[in-house]
């Protein structure tokens, strides 16, 4: 069979680091999908999962490769946040992750590029409860499915923000670790997306890597002196890759990390002029095209640290709230502080509770930490967020329901079912809530969110 990918491309990567070219073309050629899904350490379901799964990717706690894809969408576990589908190779940003940064410590992080937010959640899932995860994505209409995945995983230590990176110019030494998941030509994903094939050019190749040069040079200085910055793409071509390490450590003052893998799991490691990077080809692993590369950046972290207290005691529309009306509704935990925002309350780790102000000042912020409701006539009618939310009590009345009745309170359909509880109920699934019904003697309101209803049948 004649192979799909153009002379062009494929030329354009022969000088690359490992680079088989029969194996490529036959790893294209002969392609046999690749599923895996990482779950969610936090909510871990009751039910026995009915994903097939058929082993555990080697570089990831909780990822695993399934024997088949199902249909997602009809599993209740999905909507629970139970699990995220991800690309095994990208799920590697662990190993990286755990190797050049203290995830025990209470840190700021930056995921700039997140939508629809894989890496975000991952990094979500390692960071410790104290720590700060700002999940930013310049597109506005790729910020609500951002929102919305981050919603379901539950946590509470996220701002999801909608801003260009030079935006970030503002948040001096902010932050101590940067994930940059650049946009780039996306060859790394031709195997499932064949369409993208035809979209390749070696123009577009090049004006994404000035781009990439373009978003990293915006946000060096909202990364600490001694602060990590961590750098992928799902390209191959050595010139948004390679190139743009190289491009950063000789014009910024960072040092290339070396990153431990183990021989066996085939990723290979690239090293041109003492730059480290690490290079995924379907030929060679389990999994799609990736690129990674990490940098510590040099300098006295003390100097940042009097220009952020300068930013900090902004004047915010953040109030403190100190009644303890609102404490029912999540499980007791004095790191928590409730604050009034508008009408709506929100709960962050108290550890965070300063950085909102700093952040409001420079940032458009789409979600904050948990909306747990609005306050109505001061009660405080409960959101879907709370329900999504790690922190929800378990004094809430809830009840489990069967995959027939969870599948039409997630289409949004009414449901019929009689409840013995009245009032705000939650509806579970494996255990797990996935959103609120209002039981009334006569009707059951269904307030599962309408955006984010299934469609299909
Ligand atoms: N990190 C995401 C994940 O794991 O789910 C995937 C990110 S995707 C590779 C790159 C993201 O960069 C896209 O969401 C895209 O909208 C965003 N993007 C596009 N142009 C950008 C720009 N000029 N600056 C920053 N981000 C950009």
């Amino acid at each position: 069979m004649e192979h799909r990918l153009p002379h062009s491309f494929l030329s354009s990567l022969e000088k690359n680091p490992d680079f088989d070219m029969d194996a490529f073309i036959e790893a294209h050629e002969k392609y046999f999908p690749v599923t895996s899904v990482r779950f969610n350490p936090q909510k871990k379901s009751n039910h026995t999962t009915s994903l097939n799964i058929a082993e555990q990717i080697p570089w990831s706690s909780a990822g695993f490769y399934l024997t088949e894809r199902p249909s997602f969408t009809i599993d209740p576990l999905i909507h629970a946040g139970a699990y995220y589908v991800q690309e095994a190779s990208s799920m590697f940003l662990e190993a990286v992750l755990n190797q050049t940064v203290d995830l025990n410590a209470s840190i700021k992080v930056l995921d700039l590029c997140a939508a629809p937010g894989g890496k975000s959640t991952l990094i979500q899932s390692l960071i410790s409860q104290n720590s700060l995860l700002v999940s930013n994505e310049v597109i506005k209409t790729r910020v609500n499915i951002l929102s919305e995945n981050i919603t379901k995983w539950g946590a509470s230590n996220v701002v999801v923000t909608n801003n260009d990176p030079s935006d970030f110019k503002k948040l001096p030494g902010f932050f101590d670790l940067i994930v940059v998941d650049a946009p780039c030509s996306g060859s790394g994903l031709f195997r499932k997306d064949p369409d993208a094939i035809e979209q390749w050019s070696l123009d577009n190749v090049n004006l994404c890597s000035h781009r990439q040069q373009r978003i990293l040079s915006d946000i060096i200085d909202s990364l600490k002196p001694g602060g990590t910055l961590i750098y992928s793409t799902c390209s191959y071509s050595i010139q948004e890759n390679e190139q743009i390490s190289n491009w950063l450590i000789k014009t910024a003052d960072f040092i290339s990390l070396k990153i431990n893998t183990n021989p066996q799991w085939n990723i290979m490691e690239s090293n041109i002029e003492n730059c480290y990077g690490y290079r995924f080809y379907p030929d060679k692993i389990k999994g799609e095209g990736f690129f990674i590369s990490a940098f510590r950046k040099s300098g006295d972290s003390s100097v940042v640290k009097n220009e952020c207290s300068k930013i900090k005691n902004k004047k915010s529309n953040l109030q403190l709230l100190k009644s303890t009306s609102f404490t029912k509704w999540i499980i007791e935990n004095n790191e928590m502080v409730f604050l009034q925002w508008k009408d709506d309350v929100i709960v962050v780790p108290e550890s965070i509770q300063y950085d909102l102000p700093v952040l409001q000042s420079a940032l458009y912020i789409k979600k904050a930490g948990v909306n747990i409701g609005s306050i109505i006539r001061e009660e405080l009618i409960p959101s879907h967020e709370l329900a999504m939310s790690t922190l929800i009590s378990n004094t809430i009345p809830s009840i489990e329901v069967d995959l027939e009745t969870a599948l039409n309170y997630l289409r949004h359909e009414s449901i019929s079912k009689s409840f013995s509880q009245s009032g705000w109920v939650l509806l579970k699934y494996g255990g797990l809530p996935l959103g609120f019904i209002k039981a009334m003697t006569n009707r059951i309101n269904n307030y599962y969110p309408r955006e984010w209803r299934i469609l299909n049948k």
